[in-house]
């Protein structure tokens, strides 16, 4: 087969998976789960045909994905792929490009540049920033962090990339008391103390209480959210960063998947979001690009470039070549997705993405409350977080649909008992989708609570 042939192959076992997306089980069968003992074979000593290796590849490996890329998975904030951005994925695959710098990919650096400009305009934040396209939010988030410390550490009169941190004066970190576990990892990695980081407090709605926050001053960098992993909540910007900026301290917001309410009717929950120094987002989540896409977004331009800085006398680029904002050197032209996906939906198509998804939150929230579950949260956004009665029967129900293969959500610790919570985030989560997982869950429902009464 040459290299036509294959690459046809690879394209149609592609097109028969996302055709067949709906059908699939949404978690893996046992069976299917087994059967990647297959893979378990020692490094060949000689090569083995492509078309073999692309065979085992959707024979066994197709059928043992989760079917987060369909329209009844709910778990986590994960997402499907949109079909322009799925498009322009196949055609850069093609291209294989190096993007790190206008030299190195022209038709990239172009296309990055206009979709950082797009998302500025789109999530109406301050159009001079800076737009570094990364791998996730968690690494988008180290970055932000690490410019954070080196320019507050400038404005006290220390050379970070001179004086390293030894000796230098203390940076002191301000944390929701629910901030994501990447930003606890990002801080880690960059050497913040678990011991030195402050926590603020949190309503029962996971939002920071504006009047327990910890003091904040110009040695501080203080880590808000805009969608809180569980219930979807947005922490008071308005009420806090006009202050946090008074006093001095460097505000980042890690908005992964809620900053995009800002395109939507909903932007009102993010009121006062746009005076943060720094933002992070993901586009593999709620803007429904393929994997891995997400977004360091700086006001201070100059602030990242320099912080990410990696010309080399072989190697130097304009301060928005896309080395100079992200860890990576050699990466590829990931922003073109955020590009097509953006194109493809328009600002209203955005919009009406993240309505639809939210009001399809509301009605499964509503749907479950009838049933005589307990909501937890207040359904403002695309989460919905709930419980049985008992915590037995919390677990029992959770298992059950995920082994169903019906639909799949995951489980949470909310308040110190199980939960469970739910993520409409797929652009195919249709209204009949919505249905189906309330009919399963009503059933699964009665099914255990029987099984539990019987015996
Ligand atoms: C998913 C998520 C992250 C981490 O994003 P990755 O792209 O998976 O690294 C951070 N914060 C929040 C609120 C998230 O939902």
């Amino acid at each position: 087969m040459n290299e036509m042939e294959l690459l046809a192959q690879a394209d149609l076992r592609g097109l028969r998976y996302t055709e067949t997306n709906g059908q699939r089980r949404v978690f893996p069968s046992d069976d299917a789960i087994a059967a990647l003992v297959a893979f378990d074979e020692p490094l060949p000593e000689q090569g083995l045909p492509a078309e073999d290796t692309l065979a085992l590849l959707d024979e066994v490996g197709s059928p043992a994905t989760t079917a987060s890329n369909g329209p009844r998975y709910f778990g986590f904030v994960i997402g499907a792929a949109l079909p322009a951005a799925a498009a322009a994925e196949r055609l850069i695959s093609a291209w294989d490009q190096c993007a790190s710098t206008f030299d190195n990919s022209p038709v990239s650096a172009t296309l990055e540049r206009v979709a950082s400009r797009w998302v500025l305009d789109a999530l109406g934040l301050p159009r001079d920033s800076a737009v570094g396209f990364g791998t996730s939010a968690t690494a988008c988030t180290l970055t932000a962090l690490a410019v954070a410390r080196r320019e507050l550490l400038a404005r006290l009169g220390w050379n970070l990339d001179d004086q390293g941190l030894n000796g230098a004066p203390e940076v002191r970190v301000v944390i929701s008391e629910l901030t994501h576990i990447t930003v606890k990892k990002a801080l880690r990695v960059l050497g913040f103390g678990k011991n030195h980081i402050l926590l603020a407090p949190v309503d029962g709605q996971g939002r920071v209480d504006a009047t327990k926050l910890p003091s904040l001053d110009e040695r501080t960098i203080l880590c808000l959210q805009a969608g809180e992993v569980n219930t979807g909540a947005f922490d008071p910007f308005a009420l806090i960063i006009p202050h946090a900026k008074k006093a001095g301290a460097w505000v980042h917001v890690d908005g992964a998947f809620g900053l995009w309410a800002r395109a939507s009717s909903l932007a009102d929950l993010t009121q006062g979001i746009e005076l943060a120094d720094s933002w992070t987002t993901d586009a593999h989540k709620w803007l429904n690009t393929p994997y891995d896409c997400a977004m360091t977004i700086c006001r201070d331009a100059g602030a990242l470039a320099e912080a990410m800085n990696s010309d080399a006398a072989y190697s130097s680029a304009s301060v928005d070549a896309q080395k100079n904002l992200t860890l990576e050197f050699s990466r590829r032209p990931r922003g073109i997705l955020v590009w097509a996906a953006l194109r493809s939906l328009g600002r209203d198509g955005i919009a009406k993405l993240v309505e639809r998804h939210c009001a399809q939150a509301r009605h499964i929230g509503d749907g479950l409350a009838r049933a005589g579950f307990d909501i937890l949260n207040t359904v403002t956004l695309n989460q919905v977080l709930f419980r049985c009665t008992t915590d037995t029967q919390t677990l029992a129900v959770r298992t059950a649909v995920q082994q169903s293969g019906e639909a799949w959500f995951g489980g949470a610790i909310w308040q110190g008992r199980p939960a469970m919570r739910i993520s409409v985030s797929s652009w195919r989560t249709q209204d009949s989708d919505v249905e189906a997982l309330l009919a399963l869950l009503v059933r699964i429902n009665s099914e255990t609570t029987e099984v539990a009464s019987s015996r």
